[in-house]
């Protein structure tokens, strides 16, 4: 994200280093969005990001702490895209690699009508890109169209865009 809520990223985020393994350098967001001001900047950037959308779809668990402010902002519904055995049946799913293993994101298969609506996905750090991939394949295997990704910290090293780019198409915008 740029200008104010970059700012106020570069003042508060805590980067910690070796966790949840080593080498890998964790961005604990959390005082960026106890901050008042900062939260603000920070959910207006991305509420500005996701315009256009009726649907916001906050990810599985960081990406609902931004996703519900957003929804609320821009006057649009909420879905939280849960991982495996959260929600109740009957649910949709998809299975997708991490670095080690598989995960698996899922969303309600009844009581919400994904056909036509058009989802901005939200989460709080983009590294390699396999989350919020699998979660566009996911809502629009449910009938919605992704047309944004937006997230509070890019990780520039790693190729998180280019592989949205590669798997998704230009058709899908992402901003950080
Ligand atoms: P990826 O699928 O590799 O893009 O990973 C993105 C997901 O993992 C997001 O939901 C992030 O919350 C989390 N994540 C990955 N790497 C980091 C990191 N270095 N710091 C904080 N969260 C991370």
């Amino acid at each position: 994200l740029r200008g104010l809520a970059q700012a106020a990223i570069e003042q508060h985020a805590r980067l910690v280093a070796d966790f949840p393994s080593p080498g890998v350098e964790f961005k604990d967001l959390t005082p960026v969005l106890a901050d008042a001001a900062a939260f603000a900047a920070v959910t207006g950037a991305l509420a500005q990001a996701c315009a256009g959308a009726d649907l916001i779809a906050g990810i599985d668990a960081r990406g609902f702490l931004v996703g519900g402010a957003v929804a609320r902002e821009l006057g649009t519904g909420l879905v939280a895209v849960r991982k495996a055995g959260k929600l109740p049946p009957p649910v949709i799913g998809v299975d997708y690699q991490l670095e080690y293993g598989t995960s698996r994101l899922e969303v309600p298969a009844e009581g919400i009508d994904f056909t036509g609506r058009r989802v901005a996905v939200v989460d709080d750090v983009l590294a390699t890109g396999g989350t919020v991939v699998a979660a566009t394949r996911l809502l629009e295997s449910a009938g919605a169209r992704v047309e944004a990704i937006a997230v509070i910290m890019e990780l520039a090293d790693l190729p998180g865009r280019a592989t949205i780019a590669a798997d998704l198409g230009p058709a899908v915008r992402v901003h950080n």
